[in-house]
């Protein structure tokens, strides 16, 4: 099966957010971090999305749930965690408000920039695929209503996936919920309770404290797993395979994507 790839490069925000939007698309994480620094339009657009985040939840745009703000949408494996290795169809949401430092996806951030898309067309174009799965990451996915999603994907036999900080209550009917918290912007305490599985991003030992503190208050069912961030997985896998060991509970998670080139 040939990967597709398909991006929202349509931009519907005005003159200003559709440039950007296009530097952003194409530019490497690296690159839009400093472009976002050093531009005060870019820094002006991101302020307006995080006052008015809240409101695009119940706007009549996204008509509670039937329109999402689509950045792309992509067949491939998922690469981390507990189902790393599965063929699944990614559908990545724009908007994020969590603002981790070493964040991959920081394109996603301004919502934006990524103008809003049938619900029904992604549902249909996701079912077409032979996986019948989909994972929802994003951004941060449960800043929209996704019920009215999970409950078209269910009804086309398509399995519902989600990768959520975990920040804002989720919505939706979810056959696998990955919660991966975030120190900004800590979980709620329904979507802990809810989470197959919890997955720590580790940058240095100081966030194994952090790791703890999530495992003690998840269910008893989830399944736990460390993953080193990229950039400094190299350096620090030595003590966290260390930790794993004398601390079975957790599994180490690895973003294999990253090593079999694809998205
Ligand atoms: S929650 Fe996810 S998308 Fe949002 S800033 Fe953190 S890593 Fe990036």
């Amino acid at each position: 099966m040939k990967r597709k790839t398909i991006a929202n490069t349509g931009f519907a925000s005005g003159g200003v957010t559709c440039k950007l939007g296009a530097l952003c698309f194409v530019t490497s994480s690296v690159l839009v971090d400093s472009f976002v620094l050093r531009n005060p339009l870019e820094r002006k657009a991101r302020k307006r999305y995080r006052s008015k985040s809240c409101m695009m939840k119940t706007s009549d745009i996204l008509q509670n749930g039937r329109m999402l703000p689509l950045m792309e949408e992509f067949y491939t494996l998922q690469g981390e965690g507990h189902n790393m290795g599965l063929a699944a169809y990614f559908i990545r949401v724009g908007g994020c408000d969590v603002g981790c430092r070493w964040c991959d996806s920081k394109a996603s951030w301004n919502a934006d920039l990524f103008p809003p898309v049938s619900a029904d067309e992604i549902a249909d174009r996701a079912a077409a695929f032979p996986a019948k799965t989909v994972v929802v990451t994003g951004g941060e996915p449960s800043l929209y209503p996704l019920d009215y999603f999970t409950e078209l994907l269910h009804s086309k036999g398509v399995k519902t996936m989600i990768e959520t900080s975990g920040a804002y209550l989720l919505s939706g009917k979810w056959d696998w919920i990955c919660l991966s918290p975030k120190k900004n912007a800590p979980p709620k305490m329904q979507v802990l309770q809810a989470a197959h599985e919890l997955k720590v991003i580790i940058q240095e030992q100081n966030d194994l404290i952090w790791a703890e503190e999530n495992a003690s208050l998840v269910n008893e069912r989830c399944l736990l797993y460390l993953q080193p961030e990229w950039r400094v997985s190299e350096k620090i896998m030595s003590w966290l395979t260390d930790y794993v060991m004398q601390y079975p509970k957790w599994r180490i998670s690895l973003q294999s994507h990253k090593y079999m080139h694809i998205p």
